[in-house]
């Protein structure tokens, strides 16, 4: 098998390109559950295998769930379908790099003090059942030392969103990034969204919606930015374009 030059497979040979890489994040230590970046450990020379190699176990999916994938013309593609899915959208956060996010000092003599809250879609996965989850973050920050781009928020909260993902850790990881990426420690994050696996199965409850909450820094232990920032997410659900 070729699964590409460079790779330390630690003296074991495996059959799939996904154990050799599964196998050398154990060894070092490396946490990969559902919500993780793994981009350090796939690139992207290993996607069309890995792709493929998800493909076949689609199709053993497929077989068990006793789906005829021979002569179902609507079943005849669907298991590398679902791997391509899995790894170039609704999984895509994982083996994706974080986004670039080219930051502008702002440290001149009239720098910007304020607060931004910045609105995002969401669409991302439970990790439980793999079922959507959409909905959106507001993300509220104390302009710090640095400054991104509007569009980097949202491409940020993407990025964290398109795993698998429990709306509590997603808030997390959300403001963690926010942080790294600006260099401020006056975060929050909002997050507003409804889960499939309440509307579509269990429960179904159509209107299942979940809010969550992270305030850090000021957003905790200011009242009146904290006050100001719940203000500013309603004036934008009453204004802003649905
Ligand atoms: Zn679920």
């Amino acid at each position: 098998m070729d699964i590409g030059k460079e790779l330390d497979t630690g003296g074991y040979e495996e059959a799939y390109l996904a154990d050799v890489l599964r196998f050398k994040m154990k060894r070092e230590g490396k946490r990969f559950w559902a919500g993780d970046n793994i981009s350090d450990y796939v690139d992207e020379f290993h996607m069309d295998q890995l792709i493929d190699e998800a493909r076949e176990a689609f199709e053993l999916v497929l077989d068990r769930l006793l789906i005829d994938r021979e002569t179902d013309p609507n079943s005849q593609g669907t298991a590398r379908r679902l791997a391509k899915m899995y790894f170039n959208e609704i999984m895509a956060g994982r083996y994706e790099q974080s986004p670039n996010a080219t930051a502008f000092p702002n440290d001149s003599e009239g720098k910007y003090d304020g607060m931004l809250v910045v609105r995002s879609e969401l669409k991302s996965m439970c990790s439980h059942h793999h079922q959507p989850v959409s909905g959106v973050a507001y993300i509220g920050i104390i302009a710090g030392p640095k400054l991104i781009g509007l569009s980097k928020y949202s491409r940020i909260a993407q990025w964290c969103a398109r795993r698998g993902t429990l709306q509590e850790e997603l808030c997390m990881d959300i403001a963690r990034e926010i942080e790294f990426a600006t260099g401020s420690t006056d975060v929050a994050v909002y997050i507003q969204a409804t889960h499939g696996c309440c509307e579509n199965r269990g429960i179904m409850a159509h209107s299942s919606l979940t809010q969550t909450t992270v305030l850090r820094g000021a957003f905790k232990d200011d009242a009146g930015t904290k006050k100001e920032f719940f203000d500013n997410i309603k004036l934008q659900q009453e204004f802003a374009p649905r």
